[in-house]
């Protein structure tokens, strides 16, 4: 079952590059494998899939020390600082990254490691109070002071869109966090490349990829619902 819905992920992700002239492979899919077992993921692999997102570090500790070592590993979760020193070298990409000191604590620990980390800062453009992440100024201000951090690099943003019945009513927070990802690039910050923009769930990754979406987090459209009970 994984295989099927991953492989209809995968086409239609392709369809949405075709219908706005992108080429697939600027969309990395990360299947999103959080509260789902190893050998669910083990499926997704077997299948092809190398790039996964879960949103708890315990959790992916546990999944990294039992699944193969050629997974890119993505944080996809609100992070506390006091995990931080788990992941370093065990993630590819923490994608929610939310304040300064956060970064300083990625930094300092990559530091330690003698490693490098990439980091994309979370932003809420939405305005929601319930959710994690930045307002565009926000936003600015913590990629200006996080660029300056030694041993982690700025590869670009992230939003958790709200969630809509209809994909289309996101369609204007796509558009304006690439706007966001535009400006930010064109200041030229050292350390700063904005090559990546990490929206769109299982509800609206197609249109968060005609937005320009380099990455999309899609855990049900996989895996199937999660049970958290
Ligand atoms: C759970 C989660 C996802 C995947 O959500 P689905 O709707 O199941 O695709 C994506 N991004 C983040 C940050 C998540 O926590």
């Amino acid at each position: 079952m994984v295989q099927e819905q991953l492989q209809e992920v995968t086409t239609r992700i392709k369809a949405a590059c075709e219908r706005v002239g992108r080429d697939p492979s600027e969309v990395t899919l990360v299947a999103v494998s959080k509260t789902k077992p190893v050998e669910m993921i083990r499926e997704a692999y077997d299948a092809g899939a190398r790039e996964f997102g879960e949103n708890k570090v315990q959790e992916m500790m546990e999944k990294y020390d039992k699944l193969p070592d050629d997974i890119h590993w993505h944080m996809i979760g609100h992070l506390q600082r006091n995990k931080v020193k788990y992941l370093i070298g065990k993630t590819c990409l923490i994608h929610s990254v939310d304040s300064y000191r956060l970064a300083q604590e990625i930094s300092a620990q990559s530091v330690k490691h003698e490693t490098d980390t990439d980091i994309l800062i979370e932003v809420n453009i939405a305005g929601e109070e319930t959710k994690f992440g930045l307002s565009r100024e926000e936003t600015i201000s913590l990629v200006e002071e996080a660029a300056k951090l030694p041993r982690i690099h700025i590869k670009g943003l992230m939003v958790v869109a709200p969630f809509v019945d209809d994909p289309e009513d996101n369609r204007p927070y796509f558009k304006e966090i690439k706007e966001l990802s535009v400006d930010i690039a064109s200041k030229k910050i050292d350390n700063v490349t904005m090559c990546m923009l990490s929206m769109g769930m299982t509800g609206d990754f197609e249109v968060a990829i005609e937005e320009g979406a380099t990455l999309v987090r899609v855990g049900t459209g996989i895996f199937g619902e999660r049970n958290y009970s």
